[in-house]
């Protein structure tokens, strides 16, 4: 099934320099990339990303490393489309655990735990298709997404912008 998949390299992904490689990695998937940017990630953004996770001791501690307070303040988002691109993109990272995912993958070959107990795995990709859909309408506006991957609707808005001076 052609499906999208929505990727964060998180930051210590890129406090350690690894955007490079994850994304020559995740090229061994043939999948195309129809969405990129850097992204300041906000408290809101940040609990309603994990809000599965909103009541597990380690909530706060991982609202914080995907905040970038340990390492810088960015991650990077990415949608990749494709033929079973879900499941490609997660064989690729591995398991959550750093220490139960097989060692050539992402999240094996650089991840780590911390003394205070969360998983830092340098990559997010979305487990299944409603995560998906979820996360990607949550990171990425409709125009930002150069494939039409799910329904939209035009609205009339007054509101300020910010533009090139
Ligand atoms: N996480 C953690 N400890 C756990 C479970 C999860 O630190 O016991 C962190 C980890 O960074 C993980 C993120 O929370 O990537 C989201 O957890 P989820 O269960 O959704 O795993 P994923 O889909 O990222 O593999
Ligand atoms: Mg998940």
């Amino acid at each position: 099934m052609i499906e999208q998949t929505l990727v964060i390299i998180k930051p210590d992904g890129l406090k350690k320099s690894l955007t490079g490689n994850i994304l020559t990695r995740l090229s061994e998937t043939k999948l195309e990339i129809i969405a990129a940017k850097m992204v300041q990630v906000s408290r809101e953004l940040a609990t309603e990303h994990y809000i599965h996770l909103k009541d597990m001791p380690f909530f706060e501690e991982l609202i914080k490393y995907i905040m970038g307070e340990y390492h810088k303040k960015k991650v990077m988002a990415l949608v990749y489309w494709g033929e079973g691109a879900i499941q490609k993109v997660r064989d690729i990272c591995g398991k959550t655990n750093p220490e139960e995912a097989d060692s050539v993958s992402i999240r094996g070959a650089y991840g780590r735990i911390t003394t205070k107990g969360v998983y830092e795995n340098v990559i997010h990709a979305s487990a299944n298709m409603e995560d998906a859909e979820r996360e990607i309408k949550l990171w990425f506006k409709p125009n930002e997404v150069i494939t039409n991957i799910y329904p939209v609707i035009e609205e009339e808005e007054k509101r300020k912008i910010v533009k090139w001076a």
